[in-house]
């Protein structure tokens, strides 16, 4: 159009005072029309995917994405829904069948942020293995040392005993650097412990299946806590275990600490779960006391809601291929549309479907014809991809771009990169809606008007949208007069097992050790951050 004003101006010889006022006019059009360009191409989802392409394809691509939207509607039926699932778990008629199993945890006695003295954490979850002091100061204040030690994997699926003499030897060397050994102190400690377990007391726990690459032998059934105590024991440690937890209980207590409004304690990482503090007459499967404190956490294990069929009504044809492809196939249904295992994985399947449409990739498909490349491979698309993504803003997708070329597409174009983009955004979103669904049905149940939920994971660390689209869902499923806060707090789950551990000693049932946390001297440590000391070391037992 521009050419065409200064073609028209040129032919009509006006003068040049009238050709530079309307050269000038131009000028101001084609400014104003490619400012208007830019900003149509760099707006948010809306515009995303350029007119210019056929509005067909485009229609097509919508018809995928929207089969990943949830609305408000639905959530408030899914979140019905989980409610009667929570209570199948937490009756002793229905508590065997129920998908969401909802086991008490024997973690009663809350922290208070008055708990003082030094505390021992283990920290088993996934490879690393950590070894933590805890310095519990006071007024909510928390120092701590800590050293990660790699679990071997020769040891991870060797024999159970090595395992436990392993992770002695580690609090063994950690100890005798901290200069804690032989001091006359019984030092009390937490074990975080996040593998499946049925729990039996506070400081017992039978191990009802290794997860995460785990397979020593002599483990299942037996009571993980007994094991390592034998293991502490044998090597003359002065350090008793007094609590076991696993990380959504760690990371409630830990920000419970801080805050006492903590009532919900939430992972999203590899996988998701969460745990609540609830009421000791709710829970029917309970077969302890009723003493003070008349409350327990409950571990939901909420990963598996779905497993019985009930969430089919959301689910999509890569939700079920996601599924079938997994080593558990028909388990851990809500899991597996919420946590970093699947999120990429989802994306690759959608991705890849849209490509065998002629949907994306246009005109380079030729070149895409190779099966080796990650796009076509299962595990291809990392959910780390998805933020990365998701951290492009604006026209230039660099990330994307990179990411892109990752997975074996190489020199995409503008509009491959502006629907990678969008599918990503779908599928966190909906992720984030899911998992927001189930806190607001949590933060309804507890009953008070301000509720903090401890946040922990990788995907809700890392992912630059995930909270917030959490709260955006929540502020409309929440009951209007309950004000929420969702909270992270660095090494969550380590100084979770030691806030649990003092807490119990505080209440006075703490065993023998109790003591030894708060009242007695003890040695102050020089402080040593996390970074500095989180040098990995291999030790072979
Ligand atoms: P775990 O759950 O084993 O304790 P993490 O909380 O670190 O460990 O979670 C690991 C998971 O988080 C992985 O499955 C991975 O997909 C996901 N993840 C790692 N980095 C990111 C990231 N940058 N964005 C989103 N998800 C991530
Ligand atoms: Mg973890």
């Amino acid at each position: 159009m521009s050419l065409n004003i200064a073609q028209i101006l040129h032919d009509d010889l006006i003068t040049p005072m009238v050709r530079k006022t309307a050269y000038g006019l131009a000028t101001t059009c084609i400014l104003g029309a490619a400012v208007y360009a830019g900003y149509c191409v760099a707006a948010p989802e809306k515009h995303i995917i350029r007119q210019h392409r056929h509005p067909e394809l485009n229609d097509q691509i919508e018809k995928v994405v929207d089969s990943l939207k949830i609305t408000d509607d639905q959530l408030i039926h899914i979140m019905h829904i989980l409610e009667e699932e929570m209570s199948a778990g937490l009756s002793p008629i229905t508590h065997k069948q129920a998908t969401v199993k909802m086991f008490p945890t024997y973690v009663r006695n809350i922290p208070n942020g008055t708990e003082v003295g030094q505390v021992l954490a283990l920290d088993l979850g996934g490879t690393n293995f950590r070894v933590l002091l805890i310095d519990l100061r006071g007024n909510a204040r928390v120092e701590l040392t800590s050293k990660i030690f790699v679990i071997p994997q020769s040891i991870m699926i060797g024999d159970g005993r090595h395992l436990f003499c392993h992770l002695a030897e580690c609090l063994y060397d950690f100890m005798l650097k901290e200069n804690l050994l032989r001091t006359g102190i019984c030092y009390p400690l937490g074990f975080t412990f996040s593998f499946p377990c049925r729990q039996e007391g506070l400081a017992s726990a039978r191990l009802t299946s290794w997860t995460k690459g785990f397979s020593c032998s002599g483990v299942v059934n037996e009571d993980v806590v007994k094991l390592l105590q034998e293991a502490i024991n044998e090597k003359g440690i002065n350090a008793k275990c007094v609590a076991l937890v696993n990380d959504t209980v760690g990371t409630l207590m830990a920000c419970a600490y801080k805050d006492p409004a903590t009532a919900i304690g939430l992972i999203l990482g590899t996988g998701t779960n969460a745990c609540y503090i609830e009421n000791l007459d709710k829970v029917g499967t309970w077969n302890s006391d009723y003493d003070e404190p008349k409350q327990v956490i409950i571990n939901m294990e909420w990963g598996a809601f779905g497993d019985n069929g009930r969430l089919n009504l959301i689910r999509t044809k890569y939700d079920e291929e996601v599924d079938l492809s997994s080593i558990n196939p028909g388990k851990q249904i809500f899991e597996k549309m919420i946590s970093g295992m699947y999120m990429g994985e989802i994306v690759r399947l959608i991705i890849l479907d849209l490509l065998q449409q002629e949907l994306l990739f246009l005109g380079h498909r030729d070149t895409y014809g190779d099966y080796k490349t990650p796009l076509y491979n299962r595990g291809g698309f990392y959910t780390k991809f998805v933020s990365t993504v998701e951290t492009d803003e604006g026209i230039k997708f660099s990330n994307t771009r990179r990411v892109l070329e990752d997975i074996g597409i190489h020199n995409p174009t503008y509009d491959d990169c502006a629907i990678v983009q969008h599918i990503c955004r779908q599928v966190s979103k909906r992720a984030a809606r899911l998992a927001g669904a189930g806190l607001a049905v949590l933060v309804n149940r507890i009953g008070k008007s301000d509720v903090t939920v401890g946040v922990d994971g990788s995907l809700y660390r890392y992912h630059p949208r995930f909270k917030r689209n959490m709260e955006r869902c929540m502020e409309t499923l929440v009951n209007k007069d309950v004000k929420f806060a969702l909270e992270t707090i660095p090494d969550a789950s380590g100084i979770g097992a030691a806030v649990t551990a003092a807490a119990e000693c505080r209440s006075g049932k703490g065993a023998a050790m109790v003591a030894c946390v708060a009242g007695k001297p003890y040695l102050v440590n020089s402080i040593v951050s996390d970074e500095e000391t989180a040098d990995y070391e291999k030790i072979n037992s």
